[in-house]
């Protein structure tokens, strides 16, 4: 490749949206055959709303709300910006915890109200040996066969209720699979949403593989296992939970709207979000190898 044609090819990139680390990216570019797409805010927008609402029998809503609120308010998580922001829109102002932790892939825990809050996935009540009753799981298994994200919510060492959020599939992304299909590459959703939740999105942009319930650390192990099979990987993500991912990716494509993280361990930006842009990439990157060759 000479160094002119390369030149051509990042410019261009530019044009498209698309940043590229150096011209040495453009040759792997050209040989992905997968690409593994994160959920949250790759695929679907990211920005999500609280739906509603469902109690245990004698808990107060507003109290849940309150409790749950204020510990996502100090979460940068979209659904934590969901949740806080449908609390503060139906309680007010919220209180501040005395007590937060961010628990990756999981939720968050603290302290408010003199009252120990857990907020995420059933899995984060599971490992503190707490489960929910009847009626919640039933609310839980409603939301996400409606393709929502069902988060628990438990104080003082019981599960009190279930809220459903959820966020929009970007418009262009059923377009940008199929462009990336056109390109003779296989796209794989990656999640640590639930199962039912991912295979709806999936359903939707057209997505036949989906890998879910998948911890954020343990993305990077799903990347090496397909290169195993002898793969060529791209990987698309947005947040710090993809990172590593994107990192052992043989390409990492990293959402301009997300975080510095994926941005930095990425070797390609898709500046505006756009996923068609990724597509571009390859066709960009195979125009520019191929006619100099
Ligand atoms: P993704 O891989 O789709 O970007 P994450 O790995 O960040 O998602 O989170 C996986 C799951 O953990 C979420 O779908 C949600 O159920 C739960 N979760 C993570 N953080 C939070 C939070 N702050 N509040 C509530 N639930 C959370
Ligand atoms: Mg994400």
């Amino acid at each position: 490749a000479t160094p002119t044609a390369l030149m051509v090819g990042t410019g261009r990139g530019a044009q498209l949206g698309i940043l590229i680390k150096g011209p040495e990216v453009l040759e792997t570019t050209r040989k992905v055959d997968t690409i593994v797409l994160d959920k949250t805010g790759t695929v679907t927008t990211g920005k999500m709303a609280l739906l509603a609402v469902h109690t245990a029998d004698g808990t107060d809503e507003s109290q849940v709300l309150r409790l749950a609120g204020a510990l996502e308010y100090a979460s940068e998580h979209p659904i934590a910006q969901a949740v806080a922001a449908g609390a503060a829109a139906k309680v007010g102002a919220l209180p501040v915890p005395e007590d937060f932790a961010n628990i990756p892939g999981l939720g968050v825990q603290g302290v408010v109200e003199s009252h120990a809050v857990l907020v995420g996935r059933e899995k984060l009540l599971t490992e503190w040996a707490m489960e929910l009753p009847v009626e919640l799981e039933r609310a839980k298994a409603e939301a996400e066969a409606a393709g929502r994200t069902a988060i628990a919510v438990a104080w003082d060492g019981e599960a009190r209720a279930v809220l459903e959020v959820a966020d929009a599939v970007k418009e262009t992304s059923a377009e940008a699979i199929r462009r990336l299909r056109a390109l003779g590459l296989k796209p794989i959703l990656l999640t640590g949403d639930n199962k039912a939740v991912a295979e709806s999105v999936a359903a939707e942009v057209g997505i036949d593989e989906v890998i879910a319930e998948v911890m954020p650390q343990d993305k990077v192990d799903v990347v090496k296992k397909l290169q195993a099979e002898g793969r060529s990987v791209a990987m698309v993500g947005d947040g710090v939970n993809d990172a590593a991912a994107l990192a052992q990716a043989d390409l990492g494509l990293a959402m301009g709207t997300g975080t510095d993280a994926a941005i930095e361990a990425g070797d390609l930006t898709l500046v505006r979000g756009d996923l068609r842009a990724a597509a571009d990439a390859i066709r960009l990157a195979r125009k520019t190898l191929g006619t100099i060759r």
